[in-house]
């Protein structure tokens, strides 16, 4: 997968704007099993760290998207053949 992290001017108004319009700052291609991993972890951690109450303190507009990291978790499990530690 190719993953690419672009900066735009004010992202309170840029969230339709064209990738284009954005400057890229990172840019990377890694395995899908990988970054589903990478992602899962990372999520965990925050949750860990923060709990989703105080994910919503902080994120405001959002909360902690459990469904949606359970959803990946299960996908992960069950389609990736992932050889590290969960
Ligand atoms: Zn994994």
């Amino acid at each position: 997968m190719r993953i690419a992290i672009r900066r735009f001017p004010d992202m309170s108004t840029s969230f339709d704007a064209p990738d284009g319009k954005g400057a890229l700052v990172w840019t990377s291609t890694r395995p899908r099993t990988l970054l589903a991993h990478a992602v899962l972890m990372a999520a965990e951690k925050v949750r860990q760290t923060h709990g989703e109450d105080g994910y919503l303190q902080k994120w405001q507009l959002h909360a902690f998207p459990t469904a949606e990291l359970e959803a990946l978790r299960h996908l992960h499990l069950a389609a990736d053949d992932c050889a590290l530690q969960h």
